[in-house]
């Protein structure tokens, strides 16, 4: 079934949002768990030299710890209000957490209240969207258009900003590059390298 929409005075319904948001999903445990400081394997020697925002080839992603696996590869929703970047307002860029692609900048963020991350748009060509017709509802589902990883879930209707969209994004998806530092290359996966 469908959403009901959601009316333009809907200060209160944080429930409605985060039924919304998946929260019904199974939950991930709340307690983060340590970023690695350098999640990023070094890059080849042929790459060395990839300036920033280009991609570089990998043998694989960036190692994802469990709670970052239960969102990222089994599409499970971390809990409202708990977080690192839902209340994040430094400048910056959002990028992928498994792969590096940038996703969102700062300036698309905004507070819904709903407890997750909002964005009201993307970096252009960042994300891919599917149907999620999980949990009785038909939902949209937002991935890394680069390593396909979940995201969380895109809303229109809301009427929360003037483009009418949210972003509703694990924080765990993503990791957070405040303005002035380098972004980490791209990472796109040879699948015909050779495992070491
Ligand atoms: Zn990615």
């Amino acid at each position: 079934m469908r959403l009901p929409p959601i009316p333009s005075f809907w200060l209160p319904c944080c429930l409605l949002l985060a039924a919304a948001c998946g929260c019904t999903e199974k939950p991930v445990p709340s307690t983060p768990d340590p970023v690695p400081a350098a999640s990023s394997p070094a890059p080849t020697a042929a790459s060395a030299e990839t300036p920033d925002k280009q991609a570089t080839t990998m043998r694989d992603y960036n190692p994802l710890t469990p709670s970052e696996q239960q969102v990222i590869l089994q599409k499970g929703t971390e809990r409202a209000f708990t977080g690192e970047y839902t209340d994040n307002d430094a400048d910056g860029t959002y990028i992928c957490r498994q792969c590096n692609a940038p996703l969102y900048e700062s300036k698309d963020k905004f507070h819904s209240g709903c407890g997750w991350p909002s964005f009201e748009d993307e970096i252009a060509g960042a994300i891919e969207r599917h149907t999620d017709s999980t949990f009785g509802m038909e939902r949209v589902e937002i991935v890394c258009a680069n390593c396909k990883g979940h995201l969380g879930h895109v809303f229109a209707g809301e009427h929360l900003t003037a483009k009418n969209t949210r972003h509703c994004v694990n924080s765990v998806s993503m990791r957070f590059v405040p303005k002035g530092e380098k972004l980490p290359p791209k990472i796109v996966v040879d699948k015909n390298a050779k495992k070491q």
